[in-house]
């Protein structure tokens, strides 16, 4: 017997309406994967782009997309150990080997063996037991599922690769994003002082009330450096948490103290960025590229969100019919906080 289940599927690339909820197989379950039932996937700007077209790494059509899941082990592989049915767990955004030198290493999300998550707009997802890991029964849903893609890559940003400590002045771009609103409650939760950057005077509130010690409201090109630096006593900040990229790097770089660090977290756009080294040089720079979630990162995120730490902003939960709805606020931007799918 087939079992069947609801699903929102793409057929090709376009507008939020070119989602389709269909009937189609439950998942099976390889060797190393389990079953999940999906309690909740998250809606990020990277579904965005792989439903409208720019984004094409490891997209083919039909798909499902959706990588911020949450859910329950309803059924496990061969070769699954640690993991049992009734299990709730959360994903990373990719699984690894485990095997080879980088994993060894701590360095698991560059190993080559590296796949991709996808699928969780739908009622049953079969991923790989290594991309999941387990959350505490009382933890909501809604608030696990983004704790990988998002929540897991502000940790990994702002406590180890950017070191930020206790007295320093951190800059986050993109402060109302799925990973600036993290980095922002883990950079304080760290002893430094916030400031956010945004183009919305209306969001401006809500980024005090989540941990922004200063908000600079600035449209995409605009040079924010002087008010950061008017913030900062001429000093300029320590670390800069970059979401944002090509739009804001100049600006950014330039708010930037000397001896500063700046972490590369997102590029939402696809222009270069010119820099002379000279600049990098003489303000004794280190320039750090930030990349996904590692499995311990991921759980001690989950340690974060249990403590009330790390406290995903929800804006919005929705039926899977409703995938469209969710699109386009996730797409238009004016939506105050994370957008939830609830299959
Ligand atoms: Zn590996």
């Amino acid at each position: 017997m087939i079992r069947t289940m609801r699903a929102a599927v793409l057929h090709k690339a376009g507008g939020p309406d070119v989602f389709r909820i269909e009937d189609v197989p439950v998942p099976v379950a390889g060797r190393d994967d389990v079953l999940l039932k999906v309690e909740a996937c998250g809606v990020s700007y990277r579904d965005v782009v792989e439903r409208n077209g720019t984004y094409r790494r490891d997209v083919s059509f039909p798909c499902i997309i959706g990588l911020e899941i949450a859910g329950t082990v309803v059924e496990t592989g061969a070769d699954v150990e640690g993991l049992a049915v009734g299990d709730r767990v959360c994903t990373k955004a990719f699984s690894s080997c485990g095997r080879c030198r980088l994993c060894r290493n701590g360095r698991e999300t560059t190993c080559a063996r590296r796949k991709p998550i996808s699928g969780g707009y739908a009622e049953y997802v079969a991923v790989p037991q290594d991309s999941v890991v387990r959350i505490p029964q009382e933890l909501g849903a809604d608030i696990a599922c983004s704790l990988g893609p998002a929540a897991g890559v502000a940790l990994n940003a702002v406590r180890d690769v950017a070191k930020v400590r206790i007295g320093e002045t951190v800059l986050i771009t993109g402060a109302t994003g799925g990973v600036g609103v993290p980095s922002m409650q883990i950079a304080k939760a760290s002893g430094a002082r916030v400031i956010a950057i945004t183009r919305s005077l209306q969001k401006a509130k809500t980024l005090r009330d989540l941990g922004a010690s200063d908000v600079v409201i600035a449209e995409t090109g605009e040079n924010f450096a002087p008010r950061v630096r008017e913030l900062t006593k001429g000093q300029g900040v320590d670390v800069v948490i970059d979401n944002v990229g090509s739009a804001v790097f100049d600006a950014s770089y330039d708010s930037l103290a000397v001896h500063g660090r700046y972490a590369m977290v997102g590029q939402l756009f696809g222009e270069e960025v010119s820099i002379n080294p000279a600049r990098i040089f003489f303000k004794r720079a280190k320039i750090l590229g930030v990349g996904s979630v590692s499995r311990t990162q991921l759980e001690d995120t989950i340690v974060l969100a249990e403590w009330g730490i790390v406290k995903p902003n929800i804006a919005s939960r929705l039926p899977l019919e409703d995938v469209a709805t969710a699109h386009e606020l996730v797409e238009g931007g004016a939506v105050n906080g994370r957008v939830v799918l609830i299959p």
